[in-house]
């Protein structure tokens, strides 16, 4: 292997960047040439590259998005689209692929394996929707970010006796929050993948307002409810004028925190060893803390799950 191409797709995540500068040091202290395809695979398929060496990515590993963009692609999809990429590959003497991104991308770089491009992923988004990763790039540093705007709104509700419901990101997927609830100490949290009963909402509202509670924090992810239709339901079924947060896109922005960007840069460097080592196919993962690499279809196959005992353990100590 001479040279190897890198690219980020779908949803950006912090410490894209920083996974970025790892593939490429690494592979450059490896001895290889690397090539950046710019946003995804639509850059792939129009060979939109640029090669990088170990100074094209200085100074990027605290920032957040990436540098070589990324975008979704609905021309890969298409049998035509992904021949056209693997043309490209071959005129820019590519041998291997790093494909950075979530399970989508995933199943993209599954059809580039397929059609025999040695590819390795790394796991980046901030959904942590990927089975068999403790932890995806970038969902730490979101997870801190929506933290950080729950204790902003627990200061104005606590002083205005209010109810507020915080809208974070997570279409199929409740880690964030749960995570958010967890550490922030909401009421309660509501997640695609537990329906949830308003009644029962209303009554455990109104159950810790008789305790003694002033104001009160709901969490929920996008996927479940939004936010402003939950206000309504709220008003409808217990009379509450609730105050709604949609944090939206601010969860993607800003600096990795120290896990991601310390996770980027393993994950990084260790997707170049699995490609010289010769495997493909698989996603660079880390495990309970293991290294290892896994065949990229079990990280869609595979759920995740949300553990319930977190779940439970929200609703117990909302007392
Ligand atoms: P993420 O990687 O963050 O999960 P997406 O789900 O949007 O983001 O996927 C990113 C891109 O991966 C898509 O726009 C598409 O180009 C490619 N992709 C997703 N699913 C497939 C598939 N089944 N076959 C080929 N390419 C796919």
């Amino acid at each position: 292997m001479k040279r190897i191409g890198l690219l980020t797709s779908g949803g950006d995540a912090p410490g894209m960047n920083a996974a970025i500068r790892s593939v490429v040091r690494n592979a450059v202290w490896h001895g290889l040439d690397v090539m950046g395809f710019e946003q995804g695979y639509e850059g792939l398929m129009d060979g939109k590259c640029v090669p990088l060496d170990a100074r094209s990515v200085g100074a990027i590993i605290h920032r957040g998005g990436t540098i070589l963009r990324t975008a979704r692609s609905e021309r890969f999809k298409t049998e035509e689209g992904r021949t056209r990429a693997l043309h490209q590959l071959t005129a820019c003497g590519v041998d291997g692929l790093v494909v950075i991104g979530g399970d989508g991308s995933f199943r993209g770089a599954w059809e580039l394996h397929k059609l025999g491009v040695p590819v390795v992923g790394i796991p980046a988004t901030i959904d942590n929707d990927v089975a068999h990763c403790d932890m995806t790039i970038g969902c730490d540093t979101a997870l801190n970010t929506a933290l950080e705007a729950m204790r902003r709104l627990r200061d104005t509700a606590s002083s205005h006796d209010r109810l507020f419901i915080i809208e974070v990101m997570g279409r199929n997927c409740g880690y964030i929050a749960l995570h958010t609830a967890l550490s922030g100490g909401a009421e309660c949290v509501l997640v695609p993948e537990r329906p949830f009963d308003i009644q029962k909402l209303c009554d455990g509202l109104r159950r810790s307002r008789a305790s003694g509670k002033s104001y009160s924090l709901v969490v929920v992810a996008e996927g479940a409810i939004s936010g402003h239709d939950l206000k309504l339901r709220l008003a409808e079924c217990g009379g509450y004028d609730a105050r709604v947060t949609v944090l939206g896109y601010i969860q993607r922005g800003g600096s990795p925190s120290a896990y991601d960007a310390a996770l980027a840069t393993r994950l990084g460097a260790f997707a170049v060893d699995r490609l010289l080592a010769g495997s493909s196919g698989v996603m660079a993962s880390l495990e309970c803390g293991v290294p290892r690499e896994v065949p990229l279809p079990q990280t869609w196959e595979d759920r995740r799950g949300l553990k319930e005992e977190l779940m439970e353990l929200v609703e117990r100590l909302s007392i």
